[in-house]
């Protein structure tokens, strides 16, 4: 899944009324329930129970044209991932489907926008990242996504090869040197030729983590000729035989990955926390984070993966509340409940396009403190804020 792909979902409009169809479904092949098309089973017990909750009228028109729609793709469908993601608008005819990596529970649902919290936290959780294996002749760049790795360069330097320099009697010291020499600075020039390989790859596949690969002496090499620019994306290092399979990269490069969203979230959320400790540009609570998404005013949302609240929405305006209030404090509108409003916060800061961060484990229990939930604003000005 590239990120322009997700980003076409991200920017649909919230709609005036129910038009929009969402449809999760676990089609992951190692689950019992799923095999001989079980998953097709599933997706039609949701939409009966669906049309069943209900009543018939303005809002339910175009319902059954999205669900046929929807039915007719899966009914045609082959599991690839694990999860299978599917929206429709009858509002102009959108269709799109995402496969996701890992095993979602089942949801479907009929609203005025696309439910895009389970997509957001599989992006995040599942973030991007490069492996570069390299060896003082050899580049082999692998690209993961979604927890799916393709192999994307296997290339020679074109300075050729560099041998072995064998020691040689106390005669030939010198001569042993002078070769010594030689073979380290077309060691050099090797790596030279990989990194402009590995910057061309970065940019060209939009990377934000690196992984490299290869024995400690020549990744320490390269590294000293590394622009910080690129020492920053670089998120672990492993050992790994130049001629390891596409499924021996990824499973010693899984866990680095993990584990760096791990520290990124710790981190995270002790900063939110204590920017809105000091009354900077961060809030945390719910009550101050529908503030901030309402004037849009943010800049990156953190949230917990297990927080769930209930609240209220403008049928006008889309403004989203904790509390029911006779009339929208932006536009005076009328105010309509919504089941998890933390959705409605992830949708709207998706479609004001805001990062989204959503924390796990450690992280998540941290936030709690702060409500769950938290802001980093943007900044009133027009200052440039450091990436
Ligand atoms: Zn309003």
């Amino acid at each position: 899944m590239k990120r322009e792909d997700v980003f076409a979902l991200f920017s649909r409009p919230d709609r005036k009324r129910r038009c929009t169809l969402s449809v999760y479904l676990n089609v992951d092949q190692s689950q019992h329930d799923n095999l001989n098309r079980g998953f097709e089973r599933q997706l039609k017990e949701m939409a009966s129970s669906l049309r069943r909750s209900l009543k018939e009228g303005p809002e339910t028109e175009g319902l059954a044209s999205a669900l046929h729609r929807v039915a007719d793709f899966v009914s045609a469908y082959t599991p690839e991932g694990r999860g299978l993601a599917v929206f429709v608008d009858e509002a102009d005819g959108f269709f799109a489907r995402r496969e996701l990596a890992f095993p979602v529970t089942n949801q479907i649902r009929w609203d005025r926008e696309l439910l895009l919290q389970p997509l957001a936290n599989a992006l995040d959780q599942f973030e991007d990242y490069g492996i570069v294996l390299i060896d003082r002749t050899k580049l082999r760049l692998f690209h993961v996504q979604q927890d799916k790795i393709e192999e994307v360069l296997y290339t020679e330097a074109r300075g050729g090869r560099t041998r072995h320099v064998k020691s040689t009697g106390p005669d030939h010291a010198e001569s042993s040197n002078h070769n010594q020499r030689r073979a380290d600075n077309q060691i050099r020039a090797n790596l030279r030729e990989v990194l402009a390989q590995v910057n061309e790859f970065v940019k060209t596949r939009q990377l934000n983590r690196l992984v490299l690969a290869g024995t400690p002496e020549i990744l320490s090499e390269f590294h000293k000729l590394l622009p910080a620019r690129l020492a920053l994306t670089v998120i672990g290092e492993t050992l790994l035989s130049m001629d390891a399979s596409p499924a021996q990269a990824l499973s010693v490069a899984r866990p680095l990955a993990k584990a760096y969203e791990r520290s990124t979230e710790v981190e995270k959320v002790n900063d939110v926390l204590t920017a809105a400790a000091k009354k900077g540009k961060a809030v945390v609570g719910l009550d101050h984070v529908l503030e901030a998404v309402n004037s849009d005013r943010v800049w990156e949302l953190i949230y917990s993966n297990e927080f769930v609240a209930p609240g209220f929405e403008c049928a006008e305006c889309a403004a989203l509340f904790m509390s029911s209030t006779s009339s929208c404090a932006y536009c005076g509108s009328g105010v309509q409940p919504v089941s998890n409003v933390v959705e409605r916060v992830v949708e709207h800061a998706l479609r004001k396009q805001a990062k989204v961060e959503v924390v796990t484990g450690e992280a998540s229990a941290t936030l709690a403190t702060g409500g769950g939930i938290g802001a980093f604003l943007k900044t009133r000005t027009k200052a440039v804020v450091a990436v």
